[in-house]
């Protein structure tokens, strides 16, 4: 039960709840239905490419949740930044026909901001937790019993003067996003009755996710360039687009052309320093560091020298360079492999 150092009216009455003074309504949300205000965003499961598993698990959820005109179960979607956690829940959110608000962990610092967030909601809405590991420990409290049995349990005051008030709570679907399933705390986890991890995409998924973003934004791709563009973008939808983009960039401004070659790839990574294997500046700078440590090395200490955030740097740099075998987390720390060494000590030639 948490604890809120306010008063509140007696009763339960949607008036009473419009002048709670507890509630912080200001702070960011967005609520999203009918418009994608994103191109590259898929408007449909049906459309959403790869992930057939979770597709059809989600799609049985979905349908027998508008049979028994029900909303839909809590939702957890762990995976990497970028592999479309929040494509999906906009996606469920469309299917189901509601409001999703979208929030992340951050955002919800302070009880009342999650108390004022919980009384916003009407019967169906979807709530978007992203990042939601990061939640403190009273925000988490205070969703056990939203979750369950769609009530709020607040304790206001202290003391002797302390009083407990319970509020019930429109039916709403939670969908929670995470980069770090190990750091949900297990009563939070339990509370989802859908947990889907999201994988990394196959090259084929990608080539189709840049091929429908290119006719959305009349760009006409050519095979071998699409297939090369897939090929470096980490197994990452949102690394795919961002490449497209760039790429796009690069051929309409120096070639002055919407058609894209296998050339224009090439010179347009070549001109943001990407090379063959997708590898950037920051990738070869974290292999360089590892190169001359010559040792096990911890993650902290590579992200002091590079002047990089921690968290990215194992989220976002480390699976490239451990899934091609570049590196590898031991338990004193990150380790180059020898095809590393050779990688990076030919660029050092090159150079
Ligand atoms: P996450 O929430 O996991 O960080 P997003 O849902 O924000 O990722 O997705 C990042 C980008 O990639 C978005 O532009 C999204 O439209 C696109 N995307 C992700 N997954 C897919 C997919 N399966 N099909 C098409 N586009 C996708």
């Amino acid at each position: 039960m948490a604890i809120i150092s306010s008063s509140l009216d007696e009763s339960n009455s949607p008036r009473s709840r419009k002048e709670l003074k507890l509630v912080n309504s200001n702070f960011n949300i967005e609520v999203k239905n009918d418009k994608n205000v994103n191109l590259a965003r898929p408007t449909s499961l049906q459309e959403f490419v790869g992930q057939e598993q979770i597709k059809s698990v989600l799609r049985i959820a979905i349908d027998a949740s508008l049979f028994r005109r029900e909303p839909l179960e809590h939702i957890l979607f762990y995976g990497q930044p970028g592999l479309g956690k929040t494509t999906l829940a906009l996606l469920l959110a469309f299917e189901m026909n509601a409001k999703c608000r979208v929030t992340s962990a951050p955002s919800l610092e302070r009880p009342r901001d999650i108390v004022g967030l919980l009384l916003g909601l009407k019967e169906g809405d979807i709530l978007f937790i992203d990042e939601i590991h990061r939640l403190n420990k009273l925000a988490q409290e205070l969703l056990y019993s939203a979750m369950e049995d769609f009530r709020l349990d607040l304790t206001m005051g202290a003391n002797k003067g302390a009083r407990s008030r319970t509020i019930n709570l429109p039916k709403f679907t939670l969908i929670g996003a995470t980069t770090k399933l190990a750091s949900i705390s297990p009563p939070l986890r339990d509370r989802f009755g859908i947990c889907q991890k999201i994988e990394h995409y196959t090259s084929h998924e990608l080539q189709q996710i840049i091929l429908n973003f290119s006719k959305l934004i009349s760009i006409n791709i050519e095979n071998e360039a699409c297939e090369a563009l897939a090929k470096i973008s980490r197994g990452t939808p949102r690394i795919a687009l961002r490449l497209l983009r760039r790429v796009r960039d690069y051929a309409q401004v120096v070639k002055k052309t919407n058609r894209i070659s296998i050339e224009i790839v090439k010179k347009s990574l070549n001109f943001q320093k990407i090379d063959s294997r997708g590898l950037d500046n920051l990738d070869r700078d974290f292999l360089s560091f590892l190169n001359l440590n010559n040792n096990p090395t911890g993650l902290d200490s590579i992200a002091a020298r590079l002047g990089e955030d921690s968290s990215m740097l194992e989220f976002v740099v480390e699976p490239y360079l451990i899934q091609i075998g570049f590196i590898i987390r031991t338990p004193r720390g990150r380790v180059l492999t020898s095809l590393g060494r050779e990688y990076i000590n030919s660029k050092n030639e090159q150079n």
